[in-house]
């Protein structure tokens, strides 16, 4: 039978920025094993007709600026872009900024007097916190009725597609843009709507250079592709893949982790890891749609996408491209080519598109896409981790860690892991 050191499930940020560590230590004695053709995970990029499509809105921001400039100096002759972010909410017929709750008094007066109202009471009647016992709590809590209402709580349904009180109140992390009364009030007298990505950085060539990136540092021959692993022998430690059985001394995971568990046999109570399912797609007009916007966040329960992103005006190119995302249920049915139709409607609808003839277009199913955080998903999750890491075998990335982060916190975690072991 083969064997491996290293032994890495997926070929996405996680398991490229774990074999890059690997190599860059001298330690050659690893394999990357991906079920897909291609390498990329979500981070895939779509060529078609002169548009460049990421899987979705594919956005980066990094905090570290050793990583960022260990990726550009492998992505020679790549133009990064540098966007500063103009994202609006579309809400009764006008577009305010990003965020809501920053920017109620954009709103209609009638409407903006509820928001200020609800807030300065949510705000004032201690003790703050108290009832924060969910994602859709601690919303009221924080913000009153009128804001979590009028767009938190719609946005937030769409997107995660269940109930926003089974989920932790910190379901978000550092991504949920969190205000308080005086920063409500100092952003009427002087914008601020900065935020984790007020400036971003998206390549020529879409998200997938920066993948490229990472696995530029990886020898070609210890990625195999179209190889999925099927099981997992954690006594013997032997992975089953789709061709042949492989032993190793430690295993990294970058798969979603419901489905590893259940690969290795473990004892779990799989009802507690949920997500939504996110279809994506990618539209290609023949002519200019509004410029000076990024992406749109749309409340409206009517309206069947969450969110639209224009990747013209990032490309400052004259042709509309659009990125359009609709939530589903983890168990519902999706019917692909009724949504498409919906989506032209309702883009017509919103004054997106008017006389555009479509000329290209892709979509996409990202399932897991937004893991639904809560209690129960974070202590079985701990639990199962700690009876892994005792064999050796260690489950990251957004989807192994059941989790909601960006390519950087992959990467981030990625290199600690081999630190760790180069240390040890
Ligand atoms: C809608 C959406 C928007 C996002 N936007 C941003 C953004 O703007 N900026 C940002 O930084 N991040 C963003 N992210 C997050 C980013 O996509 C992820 O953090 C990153 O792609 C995760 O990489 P990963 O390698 O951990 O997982 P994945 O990309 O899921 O890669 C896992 C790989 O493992 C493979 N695999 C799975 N099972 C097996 C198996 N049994 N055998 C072999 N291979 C297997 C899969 O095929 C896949 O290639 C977004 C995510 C979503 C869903």
């Amino acid at each position: 039978m083969e064997s491996v050191r290293s032994l890495i499930v997926g070929a996405g940020v996680s398991g490229l920025a774990t074999a890059a560590a690997l190599a860059e230590r001298g330690d050659d004695d690893y394999l990357v094993l991906e079920a897909d053709h291609a390498i990329g995970g979500y981070c895939k990029t779509v060529r078609r007709d002169g548009f460049v499509w990421d899987y979705s809105g594919h956005f980066f921001h990094f905090k570290h600026p050793e990583i960022e400039s260990w990726l550009r100096a492998r992505m020679q002759g790549q133009r990064i872009r540098v966007v500063d972010k103009k994202s609006f909410i579309a809400y009764q017929g006008r577009q305010i900024d990003f965020p809501f709750q920053k920017n109620i008094h954009q709103l209609a007066q009638d409407e903006f007097i509820d928001c200020l109202h609800d807030l300065y009471f949510a705000r004032t009647q201690p003790p703050v916190g108290a009832s924060e016992a969910s994602f859709k709590d601690m919303l009221y809590a924080r913000f009153g009725r009128a804001i979590a209402e009028k767009f938190l709580i719609p946005y937030n349904e769409k997107l995660y597609a269940c109930d926003l009180g089974t989920l932790d109140k910190d379901a978000m992390g550092r991504f949920f843009p969190h205000a308080d009364l005086a920063d409500v009030i100092r952003n009427m007298k002087a914008a601020d709507n900065r935020s984790y990505n007020s400036t971003f950085t998206y390549p020529e060539g879409g998200a997938i250079e920066y993948v490229n990136a990472l696995a530029s540092a990886v020898r070609p021959s210890a990625i195999a592709l179209d190889e999925a692993v099927v099981a997992i022998d954690l006594d013997r430690k032997v992975a089953r893949t789709s061709r042949r059985e492989i032993a190793f001394e430690r295993l990294v995971s970058s798969a979603p982790f419901n489905r590893f568990v259940a690969m290795c046999g473990l004892d779990h109570d799989a009802a507690v890891f949920r997500s939504n399912k996110v279809l994506v797609f990618n539209l290609g007009f023949d002519k200019k749609g509004q410029p000076g916007v990024n992406w749109i966040y749309y409340p409206d329960r009517e309206r069947v996408f969450y969110r639209v992103g224009f990747y013209d005006n990032i490309f400052d190119t004259d042709r509309l491209s659009l990125y359009v995302e609709i939530g589903f249920a983890q168990d519902a049915p999706v019917d692909v080519a009724g949504t498409r139709q919906r989506v032209l409607d309702d883009l017509r609808r919103e004054g997106v598109i008017a006389d555009h003839r479509l000329v290209a277009d892709h979509s996409v199913i990202m399932d897991p896409a937004y893991v639904h955080i809560t209690r129960a998903s974070m202590a079985e999750h701990a639990r199962l981790a700690a009876v892994l890491r005792a064999r050796d075998v260690h489950s990251i990335g957004r989807y192994g860690g059941w989790t909601y982060c960006s390519i950087e916190d992959n990467i981030v975690e990625a290199r600690a892991l081999v630190a760790g072991w180069t240390k040890a």
